[in-house]
């Protein structure tokens, strides 16, 4: 019988010292030539370990290999010029010195596939991998080609595919993308951005997964998120269109978020990788109150369709906090998958 509530891990874990300096996005490599290609793949495989050994089910690379989860990927893409930098806005709440798009953008190499193949040789466990959304990619570009942020996100999504095709036959079994912006953008999301999220999935036979959340742990995140208010409704806007939607699994934030756990009722018959680690903390969750999100979860998520999982990534935690949050989440889900067989 397959195990109820599996747990898994938004994508991003901590890196190692010796690889890029902890609990910094961005973090610049240590390492350069084949030194820095072996230090990425001995970091992936202590962190597969860690996830391993504290329990987790559906297990990831820890985006050990990416420096940020969503330039890493354009960097690999041509038509983008990484040498010209204007500043936007990103997800209408930093500003950032981000690349500009000069030309037909085109993936004229697999970007992830290999250490995807990697991962999978490591392990038998089902294994995970993250992928940026087209509309959060497009979200951290300046575009000076197509002058169309809907036309960029349909290219985008048409790479994303190459890539995901790729993946799948590598041995993943779970593809997610992350749209943070999502939140954020919500006319675009139903006009265009499912769509797109779609056309990214075409064809593929593995499970997918859409990850939305309100960000990793830093400090403009954590500012915008005082400014939303006692209730957060972000989910409102776009869950009844995602309910319609080709996307096999939602993943979302609830851990100490103001999301009110009803909104998960607009997703009803998707499986949701409920979040109940909170990233924005270095306070480590007791496996009760893990235990308790993910009851309330299941008021509106029935029993075989919740995957316990984290808010986001936790790559700017600090290690042991990072590991201490595992160790409580799959300690919180035995406690509700112990209830539930009774
Ligand atoms: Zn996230």
């Amino acid at each position: 019988m397959k195990k109820l509530l599996p747990t898994s891990t938004a994508g991003s874990l901590p890196k190692p010292s010796w690889l890029a300096q902890p609990e910094v996005l961005w973090s610049p490599w240590k390492l350069q030539g084949d030194e820095l290609l072996q230090g990425k793949q001995d970091a992936l495989r202590l962190s597969l370990l860690d996830q391993l050994q504290a329990g987790i089910d559906i297990v990831s690379d820890g985006e050990q290999t990416r420096q940020h989860f969503v330039t890493t990927f354009i960097e690999h893409l041509s038509g983008v010029d990484f040498n010209q930098r204007k500043t936007v806005r990103i997800r209408n709440r930093y500003d950032a010195s981000v690349p500009v798009v000069v030309d037909a953008v085109a993936r004229q190499k697999p970007v992830f596939v290999e250490d995807a193949r990697f991962l999978r040789q490591q392990t038998t466990q089902p294994i995970k991998w993250a992928l940026p959304g087209p509309m959060t990619m497009i979200d951290t570009l300046f575009d000076d080609h197509y002058k169309s942020r809907e036309q960029l996100a349909w290219e985008f999504a048409k790479i994303l595919n190459q890539e995901a095709l790729e993946l799948e036959a590598a041995g993943v079994d779970i593809i997610q993308f992350d749209e943070p912006a999502f939140n954020v953008f919500f006319d675009e999301v139903n006009d265009w951005g499912i769509a797109a999220l779609e056309r990214a999935t075409q064809g593929l036979k593995c499970e997918t997964a859409v990850h939305i959340c309100y960000g990793y742990g830093i400090k403009a995140n954590t500012d915008w998120k005082q400014t939303l208010g006692s209730e957060w409704r972000q989910y409102e806007q776009v869950f009844p269109k995602l309910q319609q939607s080709g996307i096999d699994i939602v993943s979302l934030e609830c851990q100490n978020s103001r999301v009110p756990m009803e909104l998960i009722e607009l997703i009803r018959g998707k499986k949701v990788m409920v979040g109940a680690i909170d990233v924005a903390t270095h306070r480590i969750e007791t496996p009760e109150e893990v235990a308790s999100t993910l009851r309330k979860a299941l008021k509106y998520v029935d029993a075989d369709k919740l995957y316990p999982c984290t808010n986001c990534g936790m790559a700017p935690l600090p290690k042991a906090v990072a590991t201490g949050k595992l160790q409580a989440l799959t300690a919180g889900a035995a406690i509700v998958r112990e209830e539930l067989s009774r």
